[in-house]
């Protein structure tokens, strides 16, 4: 049989391992014949779209035969008064995921190097290798933090990017400010600083600083930010960065045209208006957040502490037998095995009854088995 030419694909992209993501509702259903089910695998809002996305969305339907606004111009100029940033340091991706691998692709070349932690972002690998750059992967603290003195002592010469997620995902863990304040300073100015901080309106009152704060202090940082999680619009994509204007000018050459589509645009744009729903996905996942963990806790379970919408849970022994045993009660959770953490599970904040349920379901199932 005669194949094609994979064996002449990119090296560096045949050497990626793709990205494993929750498993959709509809597969389980299709697959064990279940119709409750319960998915707490990807961050998603369990809230839904802010209603305001929604309406929003039914008014653009008429122009759908049309191509969106290629420059995003609403979404960016009510992004510009909500950030307090120019409109020109504005870059909008389809999902952050767009902008980091624009961000990979605009920076990093086979002879370049980008850092990132170990049990960081999944996308930070995968952005990197698709360029061919060396992924510089630095091991994690003891207790899966972020280990900045090492991540900076990793820097070299052919250092380009520097990935930092503040919230973490898969842990949950977030750097306090004068620590990476600290890490910003000391870093070379050639090489850009991407802080990802797709988790940002989860942070308590008291924790929630940005470092959308420094842009005029350091003209190599790049903070992201997405619609995915908080505001709950994960099914549109849309995401941006924010950066020095010469960056976002660069980033403009090499997305496409229309990388945002018209719905995902008007929906975003109405979601960055509704602080009400906002508070209430913040509530409700405190609340869930605060039942999960006294869950576990009367179980037994160790987890990491999060300032996210998502629990690292460490389940004490090998978690792919629990994650099956979950799904047949129709509960899908994120197995992370892909991140070298076998033991470990992910759990996304759901709502009240969708935690009861969870808490309920992981009891029988680690009696079970
Ligand atoms: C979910 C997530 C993203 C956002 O992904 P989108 O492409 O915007 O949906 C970015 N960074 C981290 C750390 C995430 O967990």
């Amino acid at each position: 049989m005669r194949l094609p030419p994979v064996d002449r694909a990119a090296p560096a992209v045949a050497a990626i391992q793709p990205y494993q993501p929750g498993k959709p509702i509809s597969e389980l259903a299709r697959e064990l014949g279940l119709s409750d089910i319960i998915k707490l695998a990807s961050n998603e809002n369990p809230l839904g779209p802010s209603p305001k996305a929604v309406s929003a969305m039914r008014a653009v339907e008429p122009e759908l035969a049309l191509y969106p606004d290629g420059n995003g111009f609403a979404l960016k100029q009510a992004l510009s008064r909500h950030l307090g940033v120019g409109m020109e340091q504005i870059t909008l991706g389809n999902g952050s995921n767009d902008v980091l691998v624009l961000l990979a692709e605009a920076f990093l070349t086979p002879e370049s190097h980008a850092v990132y932690s170990q049990y960081a972002f999944a996308v930070y690998p995968l952005a990197v290798q698709a360029t061919g750059a060396q992924a510089g992967q630095v091991p994690a603290t003891a207790d899966l933090g972020h280990d900045l003195d090492a991540m900076l002592a990793a820097v070299n010469e052919h250092t380009r990017i520097v990935f930092v997620a503040n919230p973490n995902n898969p842990t949950g863990h977030f750097i306090a400010r004068e620590r990476l304040r600290a890490f910003a300073e000391a870093l070379p100015a050639n090489v850009l600083l991407v802080v990802d901080e797709a988790y940002h309106e989860y942070l308590p009152p008291d924790e929630s600083w940005t470092a959308l704060d420094w842009l005029d202090d350091f003209p190599n940082l790049v903070v992201t930010r997405t619609f995915s999680k908080a505001y709950g619009l994960a099914g549109l994509r849309v995401g941006y960065a924010v950066s020095h204007a010469a960056v976002a000018d660069l980033l403009n050459r090499i997305r496409q045209p229309f990388n945002v589509n018209a719905l995902a645009l008007a929906a975003a744009e109405a979601a960055l208006q509704d602080s009400a729903f906002l508070q209430q996905a913040f509530r409700v996942n405190r609340q869930g957040m605060a039942m999960l963990e006294e869950n576990l806790t009367r179980l037994g379970l160790a987890f990491v502490p999060s300032r996210g919408n998502f629990l690292l849970v460490d389940m004490g022994r090998p978690a792919g037998p629990l994650y099956e045993a979950l799904l047949r009660k129709g509960v899908i959770v994120r197995p992370v095995g892909n991140y070298g953490l076998p033991n470990h599970l992910r759990v996304s904040i759901g709502t009240e009854a969708e935690m009861q349920y969870f808490c309920r379901a992981l009891e029988q199932v680690l009696n079970e088995s």
